[in-house]
């Protein structure tokens, strides 16, 4: 049995016909269905719907052969004992830093001055501003950060961007890209070995439905 690990929403959406072209299809809707384990057509294959931050988790310790994960997840997170060899090219995405419109931040940034910044990505958040020599507070949050610079909470936010429509709507400007971000498969490194007749295929096929 191979276990696939998947988070509901972006990912699985725009999984599920890469996994269909590697003849792997859902057997109930597995956006709206309550089960967290949903069989495929595939005798062998299952899907496993864990939150995206609980991915990687899942397949470093071989709970799940394998998962989708976002490349801002991996570097939040840490990837260790994960074997990451395919770009999905899918959840495309900015990791940014953005403030309010009438922020000047590079001005602060060249004044050194403190920053308070607001985000889930912590560890990301401080390894960027720390290479670029300028200090912060972070402040973790979970969810919602755009609103975080326009109730004072913070001055800046590190967050993911899209189109920019949300940034837009809430009077935010992005004013410096961290990363680029897309989602990559993951695979168990010991369960790569073990299952290697299992696994090889179908990492082909999704290798051939990426391109
Ligand atoms: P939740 O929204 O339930 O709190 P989450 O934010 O971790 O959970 P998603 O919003 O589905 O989950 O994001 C999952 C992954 O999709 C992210 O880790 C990222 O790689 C990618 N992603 C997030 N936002 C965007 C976006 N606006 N455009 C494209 N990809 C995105
Ligand atoms: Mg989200």
């Amino acid at each position: 049995m191979l276990s696939i690990a998947l988070s509901k929403g972006r990912i699985l959406d725009e999984t599920l016909p890469l996994l269909k072209a590697a003849g792997i299809v859902a057997v109930e809707d597995a956006e709206t269905s309550r089960k967290l384990i949903i069989p495929t057509s595939h005798d062998h294959v299952r899907l496993i719907i864990v939150r995206a931050t609980d991915v990687p988790t899942y397949v470093q310790y071989g709970a799940a052969d394998l998962g989708i994960a976002g490349g801002d997840i991996l570097a939040e997170y840490g990837s260790d004992g994960l074997y990451q060899p395919l770009d999905l090219k899918i959840a495309c995405c900015r990791l940014m830093v953005a403030v309010r419109k009438d922020f000047a931040y590079e001005q602060a940034v060249r004044s050194g001055a403190r920053l308070r910044v607001a985000t889930k990505y912590l560890q990301t958040a401080r390894e960027h501003f720390s290479a670029k020599g300028v200090h912060v507070d972070l402040i973790k949050l979970y969810g919602s950060m755009e609103l975080a610079p326009l109730t004072g909470l913070a001055d800046a936010i590190v967050d993911l961007v899209s189109t920019g429509h949300t940034l837009k709507a809430n009077n935010l400007v992005a004013v410096e890209e961290i990363s680029q971000v897309s989602a990559r498969l993951i695979i168990n490194q010991a369960a790569f070995k073990l299952k290697r007749v299992q696994i090889q295929p179908l990492l082909d096929d999704l290798t051939r439905a990426v391109k």
